[in-house]
């Protein structure tokens, strides 16, 4: 028999100590709200979601300020990161680079850059963005929620989660040891957990999601330099905006993607994220029987993981999308992750994370406990869902354009133009306190993106004209020079 010996009474129970919930319990510190932190694991562990954004460090940087936590603003560059925490590990991200592959054909670089895209996001390695080695680095904010005496229970199952007098009672177990938690305020930051979708029977398959994809994954080590290769192939680099393995190096084909993102450590993150129409998932096939079988499709990429041996299990998952029908009520709240994921094609899921936390704190701080916080709730539910269906229209255009590279760089101009607009609205100290993430408040960017993806695949409608039109339409969006074709697909950083 269990006894009850961990009782414990909080403003507000935060379920999931990823680098969400561990984030959101250092900041609800700072504006005097009481929290407790809890974890089904325990640090240090496998996390994936590693490449961050110039937005997702905005933010980042942001947060730290605002909030008074100077020890995290080292986090949001390259250069300040190495030089304040050497021991956690990161990769160098300096933009996006993306390379097209035709099924079962070798990578044929061309003087035109036709089949590839870089995309700078930075002017050079002290400030770039980073990729996070997860384990370390959700472990570090997991310990400064310790060290700020945030009570922090890892290995932990909530078994029951109950309404009671407005707030939450939580029961569960650590241990051996029972435990119940009183809480006003339950924040949900399960990730794909999916703690209080469960709890609350809220619907996770709404109509309308249109992205469809799987994933195929895990960290090696020995990858080669794409550089390297796409050199010996003939490939002049000069007008490469940045040695393109400093970035999200992905490989783009007809039915899915694939991501490289090297950490200093030597160990690669590399996986594939598949549409199941074209790869449907086959549980008898094992991951690493299924990652050559691609391979074989892929002779470049194939060359490149020619040595790569994997580090950590396989992970092989089916459907990665979800958008749950409600993420907010008037005493709980779902973190982004926990409410909608799409797909990592231009790693937004921490961004989106990191503008919902910061809407959650603005709302905290001015309605919490007040006559118009069911209100706020509505409106942090509304702009989320607002901004999933933008990220879903954005991605779900890719995947329909990756057969043909033009259309698949057409439509990427709407995440990099909405992202570049957000970094404006953050600059203006509006993201996520009013402004919404990836221009989900604009009505006309939302009416091109809309038309944009009823017309990727449609052949009645040439290439050319398809490009064009979604040229002008972006055009009152298109603050940094993107969609010039005399860039030749190599976009320079422009600050
Ligand atoms: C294949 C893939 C690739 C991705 N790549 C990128 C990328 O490159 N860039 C990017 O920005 N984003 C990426 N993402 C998204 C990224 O993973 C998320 O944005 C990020 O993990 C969110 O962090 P989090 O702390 O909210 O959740 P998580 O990292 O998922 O952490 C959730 C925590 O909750 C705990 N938990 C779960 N259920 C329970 C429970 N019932 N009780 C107690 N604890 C529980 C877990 O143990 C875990 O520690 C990717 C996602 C996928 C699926």
């Amino acid at each position: 028999m269990i006894a009850a010996v961990i009782e414990l009474e909080t403003d507000i129970a935060i379920v999931g100590a990823g680098f969400s919930g561990s984030l959101l319990s250092l900041l609800l510190k700072q504006i005097g709200l009481r929290s407790v932190l809890i974890d089904r694991g325990s640090h240090p562990r496998f996390a994936i979601g590693e490449s961050s954004t110039p937005i997702a460090n905005f933010l980042l940087a942001d947060l730290a300020r605002r909030y008074n936590l100077p020890q995290l603003i080292p986090l949001a560059t390259y250069g300040s990161w190495k030089r304040a925490y050497p021991e956690i590990v990161c990769g160098l991200k300096r933009g996006f680079s993306y390379y097209h592959h035709t099924i079962g054909q070798q990578f044929q670089p061309r003087a035109d850059h036709a089949n590839e895209l870089l995309v700078a996001a930075s002017e050079g390695i002290e400030d770039a963005d980073t990729h996070w080695l997860r384990s370390d680095f959700d472990q570090f904010l997991a310990q400064e929620a310790v060290r700020a005496d945030i009570p922090y229970f890892d290995q932990t199952n909530i078994e029951q989660v109950h309404a009671n007098n407005g707030g939450w009672n939580l029961i569960g177990s650590r241990l051996g040891e029972a435990m119940t938690l009183q809480a006003d305020l339950l924040i949900d930051a399960s990730g794909d957990g999916g703690l209080l979708s469960k709890q609350l029977g809220i619907d996770n398959h709404p109509a309308g999601l249109q992205t469809h994809s799987r994933s195929l994954f895990s960290h090696f080590r020995n990858v080669r330099r794409w550089h390297d290769l796409y050199q010996s192939w003939g490939g002049d680099t000069s007008d490469h905006p940045y040695p393109c393995d400093d970035s999200a190096l992905h490989h783009v084909f007809k039915g899915g993607w694939m991501w490289v993102l090297p950490f200093d450590n030597g160990i690669t993150s590399a996986g594939f994220s598949l549409d199941p129409n074209l790869f449907p998932l086959d549980r008898a096939v094992s991951p690493e029987a299924e990652w050559a079988g691609i391979m074989q499709l892929l002779p470049s990429v194939a060359e490149q993981f020619c040595d790569a041996e994997p580090t950590v299990a396989w992970r092989q998952t089916g459907r990665i999308q979800r958008r749950l029908q409600r993420s907010a009520g008037p005493n709980w709240v779902m973190l982004p992750t926990a409410a909608a994921f799409l797909d990592p094609f231009f790693s937004t899921g921490n961004s989106f994370t990191l503008v919902g936390i910061g809407r959650l704190m603005a709302m905290l701080e001015r309605s919490w406990n007040r006559p118009d916080w069911s209100d706020q709730m509505q409106v942090y539910d509304r702009q989320l869902q607002q901004e999933a269906e933008i990220l879903d229209l954005i991605v779900n255009g890719c995947f329909r354009g990756f057969g043909d590279f033009e259309r698949t760089g057409a439509m990427s101009m709407f995440y990099f133009i909405a992202a570049t607009w957000s970094e404006s609205e953050q600059r203006a100290g509006r993201l996520g306190r009013g402004g919404a993430f990836l221009c989900a408040d604009q009505v006309d960017f939302k009416k091109a993106l809309i038309r944009a993806v009823a017309e990727v695949d449609n052949p009645s409608i040439s290439t050319r004209e398809f490009v064009g039109r979604v040229h002008s339409a972006l055009a009152p969006f298109n603050r940094v020079g993107l969609c010039d074709p005399a860039k030749r697909n190599m976009y320079d950083f422009v600050p």
